[in-house]
């Protein structure tokens, strides 16, 4: 119960059921042939079913359905043989049909659940209630012109999966794993290509509080958060929000919210009583999707390693910890780019150099200059070579990292860079043992100390040994020389 919030009441436990919209990674719509392909013209794949025109009917696209099948088993669900469109009806400009073909009441996949990842290194199971397929909605803009809305149907009858958890999400930061971890398997999977900023996945959170042991309290749901960090800023001012009003006695309207990003606050939308009868009825146009078996089993066989998978083996199979392979699964991209590393490079402890390399010296230049995988300014085979050459005594891991900082302004192989600029690691024992008398008698009074008894002195005098040599001395070398002269 380390989750519990400390009011002046007593203490106070936050609920969080989340409803993610995960757009299919598909070419074409989920009911008729126009392209669902982000970023085209506005207005340019746009069918008359697309557009509500009287008359049409809708087609069933089998490859979202399959994507959604995928989907199930990658989130450990039951996909049902047999599941039911229907209609949700309402009225808004960016909805020409007049309804959303949706799942209420037979979704193809119930159940099922994901592990998500918490900051101290557990992990928590949250479960899932459902997943639905749905179309999504036209997009408005209200913002080009003083007077006119403008509206794009280019995304009108896109398909989504619904994704709904029940409500055991107990903090913002379980909440942002767990669309984290989400995302991470839709990617791996390659149902949903996770890209927030351009709408493809969506969350609701609904966020309620109460005093454990009592009732679930009433809840406010915030919609259509398109960041991970947006949907910590908005479940915290939410928190607080409802913790104001019910520790002053005060109750939650139940309502919709929106997350302003810029005021990092929520405001409200719609109160429950305004909320529609949405009138849902089977789409007659379309009948029940029934599954047979050898469809499920062709996709059941085909399923991708996923992360949590991924992770064990690379526990295993290079002897990681739990950390550095969790940071390394995450990405299916930075995790295959990892394992074609490791695959090139031979030595004792090569995967585990190469988690490091990656995790802390590309990670770190990733970030600076706003790079991803697969756009880094060096090849996979050239952090193959910088690190053969550090195992193999070609240069220490600080040269090393020097000629990491040339290699990813240059794009030059670590080899040639190493060659051009004389930074060799010398090991040759004649070279070294002249720099170490040269260091001490230069520095008498440091290696009386020493000598008397200050250990720490020690490190001071083969930092001197490795400025004669321009940091190029082999420090294991190094030492066992000059601790065999002070000796
Ligand atoms: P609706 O369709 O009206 O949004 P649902 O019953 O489908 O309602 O619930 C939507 C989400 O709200 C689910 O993720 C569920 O876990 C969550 N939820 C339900 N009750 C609560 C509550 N009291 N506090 C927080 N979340 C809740
Ligand atoms: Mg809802």
């Amino acid at each position: 119960m380390e989750n519990l919030i400390k009011g002046q009441t007593g203490l106070w436990e936050v609920v969080i059921g989340l409803e993610v919209h995960a757009q299919v990674s598909s070419k074409a719509k989920l009911f008729s042939g126009a392209s669902a392909v982000f970023g085209a013209e506005p207005n340019t794949q746009v069918t008359y079913l697309d557009a509500g025109m009287p008359g049409m009917l809708p087609v069933l696209n089998k490859f979202c359905v399959d994507q959604a099948i995928k989907t199930g088993f990658g989130i450990n669900a039951t996909v049902n043989r047999v599941s039911i469109f229907d209609r949700k009806n309402y009225f808004y400009a960016d909805l020409p049909l007049g309804y959303q073909i949706s799942q209420l009441y037979y979704p193809i996949v119930t159940g099922g659940y994901v592990d998500i990842d918490l900051e101290n290194g557990k992990s928590k199971r949250v479960n899932i209630t459902r997943l639905h397929l749905e179309q999504d909605a036209g997009k408005s803009t209200h913002d080009l012109h003083p007077s006119l809305s403008y509206i794009d149907f280019n995304r009108a009858g896109v398909a989504l999966m619904e994704i709904v958890s029940e409500p055991e999400i107990n903090s913002s930061q379980e909440a942002m794993s767990y669309v984290k971890k989400l995302r991470s398997i839709l990617r791996y999977l390659g149902t949903c290509d996770g890209n927030m900023e351009q709408g493809s996945l969506r969350v609701d959170a609904n966020i309620s509080l109460h005093k454990p042991g009592t009732p679930f309290g009433t809840r406010a749901e915030i919609k259509n958060v398109n960041s991970v960090r947006f949907l910590g800023q908005a479940i915290e001012y939410e928190i607080a929000r409802q913790l104001e009003i019910l520790e002053n006695g005060g109750v939650i309207v139940q309502e919709t919210r929106l997350f302003d990003p810029s005021r990092c606050e929520t405001r409200s939308l719609r109160s429950k009583e305004d909320a529609m009868d949405y009138r849902y009825f089977h789409d007659p146009d379309l009948r029940p999707v029934v599954l047979d078996e050898a469809r499920i089993e062709t996709i059941r066989a085909n399923m991708p390693e996923l992360p949590d998978a991924k992770r064990e083996r690379f526990i295993k199979e290079f002897a990681l910890s739990e950390y550095d392979a969790n940071v390394l699964v995450a990405e299916k991209e930075v995790a295959d780019f990892y394992e074609q590393i490791v695959s090139s490079v031979k030595g004792q402890g090569a995967a585990k150099l190469i988690a490091n390399w990656l995790i802390v010296e590309v990670f770190a230049a990733m970030n600076r200059d706003h790079k991803t995988i697969d756009n880094l300014p060096f090849a996979p085979n050239h952090l193959a070579e910088l690190v053969d050459l550090i195992i193999d005594d070609t240069i220490s891991g600080k040269i090393a990292k020097d000629v990491f900082a040339k290699m990813w302004e240059s794009g030059k192989a670590p080899a040639q860079l190493v060659e051009e600029l004389g930074l060799k690691q010398v090991s040759d024992t004649s070279v070294i043992e002249k720099a170490v008398d040269e260091v001490i008698a230069a520095n008498a009074a440091q290696v009386e100390q020493y000598r008397a008894g200050k250990q720490q002195i020690f490190g001071f005098l083969v930092g001197q040994v490795m400025k004669v040599l321009q940091g190029k001395a082999n420090p294991g070398v190094a030492n066992q020389i000059l601790k065999d002269k002070l000796g």
